[in-house]
């Protein structure tokens, strides 16, 4: 259209034509290129060396049309010159609309018929010319600006929807990598029940085909789900179109039990929608957890609450194979003591030690607990019969009783043991650790370090305890105690210094029972401050009629400092009876100091402020130190007969006995020895300085009416124990 223009106003020369070839190539290349990809591309993105090239081709191009006006404004004619400027403008006006993305493209392109124009004016600058060539200018100018601040704009958009995209691609990333390996997921359910959101991963954490499990959603919603109870619970409230909150439930595969936390709640379009968690590993973590604490934290033994289950098995595949399986029970000796007078710390640890020596006897299959603070079980199958377990246990006792050295002390602590066994007592569990707990009570009953095997009589002992502790409570009314007293008697001077009351029962069935068995359930059954008050009124009166020179010692059982006020009851007997209180000996053992000290310190002290003297009972089978006993406030030591019954053989007891007799005169202690039954034992204990005896060897423990008589032969030198061992016999019958 230029060239024909330029033709009709009589302008056209060589070089004009020459331009609109190459503008026409130029044009002819773009289609060209634009045929060959077969389409017109939008593109969204351009790399850097497109952006350069696009730069470059502006340039080319703006150059290309710049190159008109230097024709154009050299032929004179207002025609051209219009038409130049027209179109020139036109083509600035269209390529900077166009290239306002790219602010480079559109800088050279403009700039480059802006030069165009220029030079066209300068090397042919008519008038006409000027003004149009300026007002070019002005419009290029106005042209750059807006262009480029449309093109900014461009690009703040653009790189906001890059941004915007980007993020978009991110959450989409953190969304998949939520939904896919995170434990939480979304899960949604249509109105009818189709799962239609997050069944793939219910179903790959349990392990099933996402068919399967959509088949289980389907009839937990139908409510017809008895295989999967956990499943058919939340889907019937997905179906009740309830909200759901952190609601925990397992499905079941292969045996398999598989957690799952879910929320969600109904939207307003009748989808259930919420999140799900796998909590199988949480579930499993606390089911290890309440797996630890069923194995006892001290000893690593099965603890009580596992040990029915541990046992059950036990029983029930020896059951199968057989086999008998024999509970051995075990019950410390001696270990309360222990705790309370070295503390909780060596308490534990000798639990420990305890625990580590019955861990040794363990084999493959065997369950070994700890059921109480010092109890434990054994449970074996590999004992063939009766004595093979006796053998077993005895074996288990011994090495339970030898010494535990601790930092500072060494203890020893024994244990009884009560044997049940599935042969003899039934396959039971309950009913062989009852059984096998009255065999242990009995073994303790008999003494420590003892094993028996559960006899049925030993039901009947029970029973028998327990009518006993009935029949003790009428034995006062009935006039069915009574007192008998045993000498305690000064060797050098041969003269009795006290009589010790000791307590009988006679029993209308059962003939004369032992202090050592019911004084316990006396203590147990409460009866026992009304018993010792009774005892401690007959002893005083009975003593108030004895020479003056005669002391006499009553048993105190610690329960009563616990439970009664001891004080005031002796005070009131001393009254009632008028005996001189300095006559009265009190004998406790150590065990009663091992509670409540201050509150028994200060009972001790007021019974000592008028006049009363205390002995320490049984002195050697406790566990205080001596200096722990040397708090407390007694005049009189009663060396245990277990001490003088070993004399003879076992030189650590002469060891003992030494030092407490050494200690008792460099103390200003009276020591008595108690239980002297032979002259050796008697000749030793006088070399020792200790003077005070009482025992069978010089008399067994007599009636009321037979302390004259005994005071007479005393006197006639013809009882002392020094020439009355042959006549033992002859006392016991006396007793
Ligand atoms: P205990 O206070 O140590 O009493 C000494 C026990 O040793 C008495 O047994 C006595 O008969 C016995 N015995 C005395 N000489 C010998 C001997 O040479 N060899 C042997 N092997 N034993 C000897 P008993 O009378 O059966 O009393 C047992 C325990 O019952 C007493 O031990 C005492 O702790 C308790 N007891 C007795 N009467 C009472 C009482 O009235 N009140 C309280 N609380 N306890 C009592
Ligand atoms: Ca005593
Ligand atoms: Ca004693």
């Amino acid at each position: 259209l230029v060239a024909a223009f330029f033709t009709i106003y009589g302008q056209a020369n060589i070089f004009i034509y020459i331009w609109t070839a190459m503008v026409l190539a130029t044009a002819c290349t773009g289609l060209f290129l634009v045929w060959r990809k077969g389409k017109l591309v939008r593109r969204e993105t351009a790399s850097a060396r497109g952006l350069n090239k696009a730069v470059r081709n502006s340039t080319l191009l703006g150059g290309l049309w710049g190159l008109l006006p230097i024709i154009g404004y050299g032929t004179d004619h207002i025609g051209t010159e219009v038409l130049t400027t027209a179109v020139v403008s036109g083509m600035m006006g269209g390529g900077a609309l166009a290239l306002h993305p790219i602010p480079g493209a559109l800088r050279n392109y403009v700039l480059a018929m802006a030069a165009g124009a220029a030079i066209g004016l300068i090397i042919n600058g008519g008038s006409g010319s000027i003004v149009m060539g300026v007002l070019l200018f002005v419009f290029a100018f106005a042209l750059l600006r807006a262009g480029f601040r449309v093109g900014e704009t461009f690009m703040g958009s653009k790189m906001a929807a890059i941004e915007i995209d980007k993020q978009a691609q991110t959450i989409g990333m953190l969304l998949r990598d939520f939904e896919d390996q995170a434990r939480d997921w979304l899960w949604e359910v249509a109105p009818d029940g189709m799962m239609i959101r997050g069944q793939q991963q219910f179903a790959k954490v349990c392990g099933l085909s996402e068919g399967e499990f959509e088949a289980f959603v389907a009839l937990a919603f139908a409510g017809r789900s008895e295989r999967q109870p956990g499943l058919a619970n939340v889907f019937g409230l997905v179906s009740r179109k309830r909200a759901l909150s952190d609601v925990e439930f397992s499905v079941m595969n292969r045996d398999m039990a598989f957690w799952f936390r879910v929320s969600g709640r109904i939207l307003d379009d009748g989808r259930f929608a919420g999140v799900a968690s796998n909590i199988t590993e949480e579930r499993l973590a606390k089911e290890q957890v309440a797996r630890l604490a069923h194995t006892d934290m001290l000893t690593g033994l099965i603890n009580r609450m596992n040990f029915a289950p541990a046992a059950g098995t036990l029983i029930e595949q020896s059951h199968k194979m057989d086999q008998t399986v024999s509970f051995i029970c075990f019950d410390l000796d001696g270990f309360k003591p222990v705790n309370d007078t070295l503390g909780h710390q060596a308490g534990d640890e000798v639990l420990r030690r305890i625990g580590k020596r019955l861990r040794g006897f363990a084999k493959d299959g065997d369950v070994v607990a700890r059921i109480g603070g010092d109890e434990f079980v054994f449970a074996t199958n590999r004992c063939a019969d009766a004595n093979a377990v006796k053998g077993l246990a005895h074996a288990i006792l011994t090495s339970l009783s030898a010494p535990i050295s601790l930092e500072t002390d060494e203890v020893r602590v024994g244990a009884s043991a009560g044997i049940s066994t599935t042969a003899r007592d039934g396959d039971d569990l309950g009913a062989l650790m009852h059984k096998a707990d009255l065999a242990l009570y009995r073994a303790k009953d008999s003494g420590r370090g003892h094993a028996l095997l559960f006899e049925p009589d030993m039901d009947q002992l029970v029973a028998e305890k327990r009518q006993l502790k009935q029949d003790l409570r009428q034995a006062l009314e009935r006039d069915e105690m009574l007192l008998v007293y045993q000498p305690l008697i000064d060797v050098q001077k041969q003269e009795v210094t006290a009589f010790e009351a000791l307590m009988r029962w006679r029993h209308p069935k059962r003939g004369i029972i032992s202090p050592v068995e019911f004084i316990p359930a006396a203590e147990e059954s409460g009866l026992i401050n009304d018993l010792s008050a009774w005892g401690i009124r007959e002893a005083c009166r009975a003593a108030a009629d004895w020479p003056e020179s005669i002391n006499v010692a009553v048993n105190l059982s610690p329960v009563q400092f616990a439970t009664a006020d001891v004080v005031a009851m002796i005070k009131a007997v001393l009254q009632e009876t008028g005996l001189n209180p300095k006559r009265l000996e009190v004998e406790i053992t150590e065990s009663l100091f091992i509670e409540n000290t201050d509150v028994v310190v200060q009972q001790l002290q007021a019974l000592k402020d008028i006049g009363v003297s205390v002995a320490i009972d049984d002195f050697g089978t406790g566990y205080s130190s001596l200096s722990y006993l040397m708090r407390f406030p007694f005049d009189k030591l009663k060396i245990d007969k277990a001490f003088i019954a070993n004399l003879s053989s076992d030189h650590v007891s002469r060891g003992i006995l030494n030092a407490i007799a050494q200690l008792g005169q460099a103390l200003d202690l009276n020591v008595v020895a108690e239980g002297v039954e032979t002259q050796e034992q008697e000749r030793y204990l006088a070399d020792v300085d200790c003077a005070e005896m009482q025992g069978f060897l010089f008399s067994q423990p007599i009636g009321l009416d037979d302390i004259a008589p005994f005071l007479l032969k005393l006197k006639a030198g013809q009882l002392a124990g020094i020439s009355q061992s042959e006549d033992k016999d002859q006392v016991s019958a006396a007793s």
